[in-house]
């Protein structure tokens, strides 16, 4: 048995578990991800991600669960086979590639903006590169550069537009687009595929976790551009309303347009967090601002 130490993600509560030797040496495939219940170290439940030199490489909360909508059978990809291990070695990823570092490029590929990653791990480069290729083929468009940080000092005013990230650390984020409490459904998307022990199902889950924010998201772009795009002229009322009142309705007007257009086309009840992860790849993804394209005013 070997205690290891826990900080509690939430509270910053320090506590104890004990993990043994043999379970961790049956973990070949990725980390240990260890469940504390709540009322273990604090009242929080959390995940403890541990590699096998016992050291906790990541957490996540697992106390607040965001309702991922469903995605029609018609659009799941149900057969994919695994790439050659040559090509992508998905357990060389899952050992080396933490929830926030996986969860932070994902996070940057929805807001559209460059990534750099530097890399203490040239023999890994080539499959972290290829895992990103295979996952998002066919969808988002992304640029991620994959240096050493050599490389990264060297060119550094190149890169002043991305996002950099060294492991779990942001070292640079121009439009500060990484701020934990908002990369919820990223982080849970990359939880339930570090999580799941069968490989091809984890791999298959995350493509078709990210096929459905594509799909959505480009859904309500183009719902969007059918609406009516004329110049919208001030009416007296939206003069005489106050302006904080306007942007409330517009606000609340635009859910609901969405919600039911969502759940008419695709039979899908959305959950509040994921509408608002879907608008914000509407905005800086798209670049589409509904407020321009949809208004109260009929
Ligand atoms: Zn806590």
């Amino acid at each position: 048995m070997t205690t290891v130490q826990i900080i509690c993600p939430s509270c910053k509560k320090t506590g104890y578990i004990e993990i043994s030797d043999d379970l961790i040496k049956s973990t070949s495939r990725g980390l240990l991800a260890v469940n504390v219940t709540s009322n273990y170290v604090c009242q929080h439940s959390f995940i403890a991600y541990i590699d096998k030199n016992f050291a906790v490489r990541d957490y996540f909360i697992a106390d607040f669960q965001i309702e991922i909508p469903d995605f029609p059978e018609e659009k799941k990809i149900k057969d994919i086979s695994l790439p050659d291990k040559a090509i992508l070695n998905l357990d060389l990823i899952k050992l080396n590639m933490t929830l926030t570092l996986l969860s932070n490029i994902l996070r940057a590929i929805f807001y559209k903006n460059k990534i750099v990653l530097i890399s203490h791990q040239p023999f890994l480069n080539t499959h972290i590169k290829n895992f990103f290729n295979y996952i998002i083929k066919n969808t988002f468009d992304f640029e991620l550069f994959i240096i050493s940080e050599e490389e990264y000092k060297k060119e550094k005013k190149s890169f002043k537009d991305c996002l950099v990230l060294e492991g779990n650390k942001v070292i640079k984020d121009p439009y500060k687009i990484i701020e934990e409490k908002k990369a919820k459904v990223e982080r849970q998307i990359v939880n339930q595929f570090l999580n799941e022990f069968d490989l091809g199902y984890s791999y298959i889950t995350l493509i078709n976790e990210i096929n459905k924010a594509y799909t959505y998201s480009k859904a309500i772009v183009d719902f969007a551009n059918t609406q009516s795009q004329e110049e919208e002229k001030e009416s007296e009322s939206s003069i005489i309303a106050s302006i904080l009142d306007e942007v409330v309705s517009q606000d609340k007007y635009i859910n609901t347009v969405i919600t039911d257009y969502l759940y008419n086309e695709f039979k899908i009840k959305i959950d509040k967090v994921y509408l608002s992860f879907l608008f914000d790849i509407v905005i800086n993804y798209f670049d589409v601002n509904l407020k321009n394209k949809i208004s109260v005013n009929p």
